[in-house]
């Protein structure tokens, strides 16, 4: 059985955010409610500023602290492939999961448009639905997240799961480079010109994946929670960087 992770290689990473369009693309999301982000903070004191980026997508970790405290079982692990998915049908949108994700990676669609014009002013909604517009996609599957969002649930990435699980058995990695395989490579990483994005089966030992973490000394956000990411960042710190290892360096300076 696979289990499917991102590696990030923050050294090739250029922030350009072609990752975070691509995702909204696929995946039907709203204005300034991205699944895929692209984190802009600044390091240092003026005038010795530096501007930082972080990307970040669902972390979908092995031991999601998101999925303990869904009193639906909404939120769920599942145990082909290691993906964490939202059933929108069971999700009574109480935000437990949203306060529970140690890294802020839910959405749950305000009532308020963020960015105007207010695009569900063009496509107003049926049954009760925040945004409606008149078209289905053709893999939507509440059950895993797919499709447009409803009313009054909690979403966020799906490691592009309609992709992803339709890949043959037994791949080791989804490279945008082998022809037979792009089209289940998950769109972030397929969009991403400087190849800073790689996705493969971190349960295999001679993916690429595997390599590159053991090669480069892959570091997980945050790990001290225990959820245990299957996200994988790469760093020398060059551009964009760890921002948990970076306060840590910046106390051992004293
Ligand atoms: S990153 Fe957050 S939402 Fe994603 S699996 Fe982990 S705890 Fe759940
Ligand atoms: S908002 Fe939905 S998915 Fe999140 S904990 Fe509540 S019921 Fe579960």
């Amino acid at each position: 059985m696979a289990k499917w992770g991102m590696v990030i290689d923050l050294d090739t990473c250029t922030g350009c955010q072609a990752c975070t369009t691509a995702c909204a693309m696929e995946n039907n999301r709203l204005p300034s409610e991205n699944w895929q982000d692209v984190l802009f903070y600044h390091e240092g004191t003026y005038p010795n500023v530096k501007l930082m980026w972080f990307p970040r997508p669902c972390m979908h970790c092995e031991n999601p602290s998101c999925v303990s405290v869904c009193p639906t079982k909404a939120t769920y692990k599942d145990p082909d492939g290691g993906f964490v998915l939202m059933d929108y049908n069971k999700c009574i949108g109480c935000k437990y999961c949203q306060v529970a994700c140690p890294y802020g990676v839910r959405f749950y669609v305000d009532e308020k448009a963020v960015v105007q014009p207010d695009i569900r002013g063009v496509f107003p909604s049926e049954a009760g639905r925040q945004w409606d517009p008149p078209y289905k996609g053709p893999q939507d599957d509440p059950s895993r997240g797919i499709g447009i969002q409803p009313h009054g649930v909690v979403s966020k990435c799906t490691f592009c799961y309609h992709k992803v699980s339709k890949a043959p058995k037994g791949v080791a990695d989804l490279d945008e480079d082998i022809p037979e395989l792009k089209e289940y490579v998950p769109a972030c990483v397929r969009v991403c010109a400087p190849k800073a994005r790689f996705f493969g089966d971190l349960d295999q030992p001679n993916s690429n994946v595997n390599k590159m973490i053991a090669d480069k000394r892959g570091v997980r956000l945050k790990d001290e929670t225990g959820n245990k990411p299957q996200v994988y960042y790469l760093s020398g710190g060059a551009t964009a960087s760890v921002p948990s290892l970076r306060s840590m360096s910046d106390s051992d300076k004293g």
